[in-house]
């Protein structure tokens, strides 16, 4: 506060004249005159606006109610003081109201005060909106008058404080100063504005709402005008609080570093940003032997091994650039001992607040011990088969065993980072390089197989990587680790298998069977399309029980039973049960087969079977069952005898032929049996008959004939042949004892020829006897009883006849019919007969045509015999029909005569019968003609005796034609006597 001069002042206080007012209204400044109460005695233009009213309205009004808006502590403590001291004083103030600033003098007067008020525009100009501004600003503003009375404060102070403008400036705020700061601050405040200076200070502010302390920096300057005058103070409380509190825990910190660094069992140390060591603990210095002077700096690099140096300093300068912590293992000298220890070394850098690294800290780890045993175990990963790998958490190879390498045939540098990516097989190292993005990405292990190239064949073969993160013991991932094992020969035999899997799928899908695998433990894997058509069902899929519905009720027991055993057993499984064809419903035979499958331990891993329809198979192995049993019934028959020979040797008989014969199976097995040897010689010619027969159609028709015995005797036999189909050398003959059929067709012979004999003789004796008496009556003229007798001559011609012919055949048959030699004029002796006989016949036209009369040499009456009989068989057996047709043909050496009737005809199969003994044809219309089957027997005896044939073509119901062929004249007659 500076004094005016008086004179001036006093020059002023005058009462104002009218120019005076004049001059006074033009002036920019506020003058208020005041009487010695305070109440306003003039004022001028400028006044009249502050007031807001005319002299007239203002005057005799009291000053601090017309002006509120200028009221300030500051001014009413100015004017107390000038009406005191009666001196003028000057202050600067603002006004809380307006916030404008004002330069105010205040001069004592005769009559009182005057005071006059300058806005200040000049200094400090303060707009409203800086007002405004300054109240957003976070610290504590104020502004104070020279002698550091506050006359303005900002929004903060108040609110900080919880006091009104008012009572900043009445300085209550003083209170709020921490008790134990106060008489600092006032006095270090008093110092400075002493002085005129600048001062700061740290203090601690009560909050006004919470009661709280905080820390505050406290900072004023003085503000001078143009000449250097202080016309204020203009300070700033800034909350340092945070800082403070955060200094003074560092602090704390930085003791407890020091604490804690000692007590870790690591080296621990602390370098400035460029590296030189600015701190180390006390271990340091024991382990190396060295004062922490000798040290610091760079000092430490002296204890470094010489082969980490170089490397060591230039990693730590890289990280030093970089600001990335740092680590890594190296030597460091043992003060004590002079050997060089492993240690792992890091460091992470402390930044300020602009990010800016301040210090490095760092620790030491003794990790030799460790590290001797990681060299042993990487000495043994080295020679361990595999690969063994490790990476950074980055993905770039770090390390790789010596197997690895020649495997790769690379230097471990050149599969370092992502060499070893150009080992793996284009089409895997995609698949690969994800596998293991995702890995890292997950922290996950992992497993996948890839093929590697063999550096040095080119050959890919396939290795099974895994790989797994290693991690501190804080869990972070240091690195991973992992390992190739080979497995080519696995997965070739894998993918073989796969191909085989596959074959057999297909051969399963192919074959005619049903084919199905099955676990150890019995439930169906695998099922083919057949088995499923069959069933209906996917039995591998719907379960065992399934698979019993399908099983024959009668099989089930036993096949269950099997495959029970074959599960415990491991054997080879065989069985035939029925299954059912679920389309049809119905069973059939299945032979089923399995076989286990094992694994090189010899367990049974799978079984494989196939079920093969035998249904066919199995009846006609029945069927054949059955018709051997039939054989085996016909060979040990004790009736037939059966031989089976090879040429002309017996190579088997059954025991009736053996019987029959006289041999024994000992002769037979000692190859003694031959039949042309056991045929007597008058059967050889017939029994090569048959055996041309054979040849041709591949049997013969049975026929008789004589076996000689073991013994000699002979032994008559009814003998059939075939050839074996299978065996065409050899022959299969059916043997039929024929002994007691011979004797007795014998007796029958030795009957009909003594019987014939014996009836001849008496009836000739009649036939003579009636003769004789009818010739006799005939002469007497008894010409009724002539005739009479002559009706008994028919029968007895007839009986006659039939004795002849009876006897014929019984001489026919013992071969003693004699034959005569004579010219036979052929068609005169037909002519003939057939006249006798159609005189003798009224029923039928007889019709010859006769065409070549031809002589032959023969029988004449015999061959009148062979006409006889073939026309009176046409006759007879053509009943109802009116013609028979008898024609002669000759060639030049031949003559044949034809019977044709137009009667009943002979069945085909009767054909060949005829010409036997006492053959009749057994239809119904045949047995109703009377007859012995003699007549076609002797006329084959004796056409054969005239070296001629006779045939026979016929169609019942349409009638017969019999041809006789004979030879002519010249043809010689056998003269010899046939047999049959
Ligand atoms: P039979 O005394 O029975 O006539 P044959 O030896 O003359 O004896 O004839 C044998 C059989 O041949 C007869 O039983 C008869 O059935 C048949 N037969 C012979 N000739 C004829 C013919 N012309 N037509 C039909 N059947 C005939």
């Amino acid at each position: 506060m500076k004094r005016f001069h008086a004179r001036r002042t006093r020059q002023l206080t005058l009462a104002p004249s009218e120019t005076l007012t004049t001059i006074l209204d033009t002036l920019p400044d506020a003058v208020f005159l005041l009487d010695k109460n305070e109440r306003i005695t003039y004022v001028n233009a400028q006044a009249r606006t502050f007031a807001g009213g005319t002299s007239a309205t203002i005057a005799g009004k009291r000053f601090w109610q017309c002006v509120p808006q200028l009221v300030a502590p500051s001014l009413y403590q100015a004017v107390r003081n000038v009406e005191q001291a009666q001196t003028p004083i000057e202050i600067q103030y603002a006004s809380s109201v307006t916030h404008s600033w004002f330069h105010v003098q205040v001069s004592p007067t005769a009559a009182g005060l005057v005071l006059r008020f300058r806005e200040e525009k000049a200094h400090p100009q303060v707009s409203p909106e800086l007002y405004a501004m300054i109240d957003t600003i976070p610290q504590l503003l104020w502004i104070g008058q020279p002698d550091g009375q506050i006359s303005y404060c900002n929004q903060r102070w108040r609110d900080y404080t919880g006091l009104s403008m008012q009572q900043i400036q009445e300085n209550e705020w003083l209170q709020y100063i921490h008790p134990d700061d106060q008489q600092r601050t006032l006095h270090r405040r008093q110092e400075a504005l002493q002085a005129g200076l600048p001062y700061e200070i740290a203090i601690r502010l009560r909050h006004g709402a919470t009661g709280e302390y905080r820390w505050f920096l406290s900072q004023a300057i003085p503000y001078k005008d143009a000449r250097g005058k202080i016309i204020a103070y203009i300070g700033a409380y800034t909350d340092i609080d945070e800082q403070k509190r955060a200094r003074q825990q560092l602090a704390t910190s930085e003791r407890n570093f020091r604490v804690l660094a000692e007590t870790v069992p690591q080296l621990v140390w602390t370098t400035l940003p460029d590296g030189r060591l600015d701190y180390c603990n006390r271990r340091y210095c024991d382990c190396t032997q060295a004062p922490f002077e000798q040290l610091q700096g760079y000092g430490w690099r002296a204890f470094l091994h010489p082969d980490d140096r170089e490397r060591i300093i230039s990693r730590r300068q890289q990280t030093l650039d970089s600001g990335e912590p740092f680590e890594s293992e190296h030597r460091l000298k043992d003060g004590q001992t002079g050997t060089y220890r492993w240690f792992l070394v890091r460091a992470i850098p402390i930044r300020d607040e602009t990010d800016h690294v301040v210090k490095w800290f760092g620790t030491s780890t003794d990790i030799h011990d460790k590290k001797q045993a990681e060299n042993e175990l990487r000495a043994l990963i080295e020679a361990i088969p595999q690969f063994v790998w490790t990476m950074y958490p980055n993905g770039a190879c770090e390390y790789c065993n010596k197997t690895w390498c020649d495997y790769a045939n690379m230097s471990l540098e050149q599969l370092q980072g992502d060499g070893w990516v150009n080992m793996l097989h284009p089409d895997e190292r995609e698949h690969v390089l994800a596998t293991w993005h995702t890995a890292y990405q997950t922290n996950m292990p992992y497993a996948i197989e890839h093929r590697i190239r063999n550096g040095k064949t080119g050959e890919y073969r396939w290795f099974l990587a895994r790989s797994m993160p290693l991690r501190d013991s804080c869990g972070v991932i240091r690195r991973w680790i992992g390992t190739c094992t080979d497995i080519d020969v696995r997965k070739r035999a894998e993918q073989q298998l796969a191909a085989s899997e596959r074959n057999f799928r297909v051969l399963a899908e192919t074959v005619p069977q049903l084919v199905w695998t099955m676990w150890p433990d019995g439930r169906l894997d695998y099922t083919n399309q057949r088995y499923r058509d069959v069933t209906q069902a996917n039995l591998h899929l719907e379960g065992d029980d399934l698979w019993r519905e399908f099983v024959h009720p009668d099989d089930i027991e036993h096949t269950l039973a099997l495959r029970h055993q074959l599960l415990r057993t491991g054997e080879i499984y065989e069985n035939e049960y029925r299954l059912k064809d679920a389309r049809t419903g119905e069973y059939r035979w299945y032979l089923t087969r399995a076989l286990p499958i094992r694994d090189e331990a010899g367990h049974v891993v799978k079984w494989f079977g196939t079920s093969t329809d035998i249904h066919d198979q199995k009846r006609i192995e029945e069927a054949l069952r059955q018709s051997q049993e039939r054989a085996n019934a016909l060979m040990n028959s004790t009736i037939i005898g059966i031989i089976i020979s090879e040429g002309e040797r017996i190579v088997d008989a059954n025991d009736t032929f053996l019987r029959m014969t006289g041999y024994t199976r000992e002769d037979l097995c000692n190859g003694d049996m031959y039949w042309r040897r056991m045929t007597p010689p008058e059967y050889q010619e017939r029994t090569q008959q048959a055996h041309q027969e054979l040849a041709a159609r591949q049997y013969w028709t049975p026929y008789e004939k004589e076996y000689t015995c073991k013994d000699g005797s002979r032994l008559p036999v009814l003998i059939a042949g075939i050839r074996l189909q299978h065996h065409p050398q050899q022959i299969i003959a059916f043997v039929l004892d024929n002994s007691a059929r011979q004797e007795l067709e014998q007796r029958k012979d030795a009957f009909i020829s003594m019987a014939s004999h014996e009836l001849k003789t008496p009836l000739t004796a009649l036939k003579m006897q009636a003769q004789l008496v009818r010739r006799r009556l005939q002469r007497q003229e008894h010409t009724e009883a002539a005739a009479l007798l002559s009706h008994v001559e028919g029968p007895i011609k007839q009986l006659e006849r039939l004795i002849n012919e009876l006897l014929d055949v019984s001489k026919m048959q013992a071969g003693r019919l004699e034959y005569r030699r004579e010219q036979v004029e052929l068609e005169a002796l037909l002519r003939e007969v057939v006249e006798t006989m159609q005189h003798i016949t009224p029923t039928h036209t007889l019709v010859l045509h006769s065409s070549a009369p031809c002589v032959l040499l023969g029988d004449k009456d015999r061959l009148g015999q062979v006409f006889i009989n073939l026309i009176s068989n046409a006759i007879k057996y053509s009943p109802g029909v009116r013609t028979v047709e008898i024609d002669l043909s000759a060639t030049h050496n031949t003559v044949s005569i034809r019977v044709q009737d137009h009667g009943l005809g002979i069945p085909q199969e009767q054909r060949d019968k005829i010409f036997d003994r006492f053959y009749r044809v057994t239809s119904a219309n045949s047995t109703a003609i009377p007859g012995l089957g003699m007549g076609l027997y002797i006329v084959a005896e004796i056409i054969k005796y005239h070296g001629g044939t006779i045939t026979v073509e016929s169609e019942v119901g349409q009638g017969s034609t019999f041809q006789v062929t004979l030879p002519c004249s010249d043809t010689p007659l056998t003269s010899r006597k046939m047999k049959l």
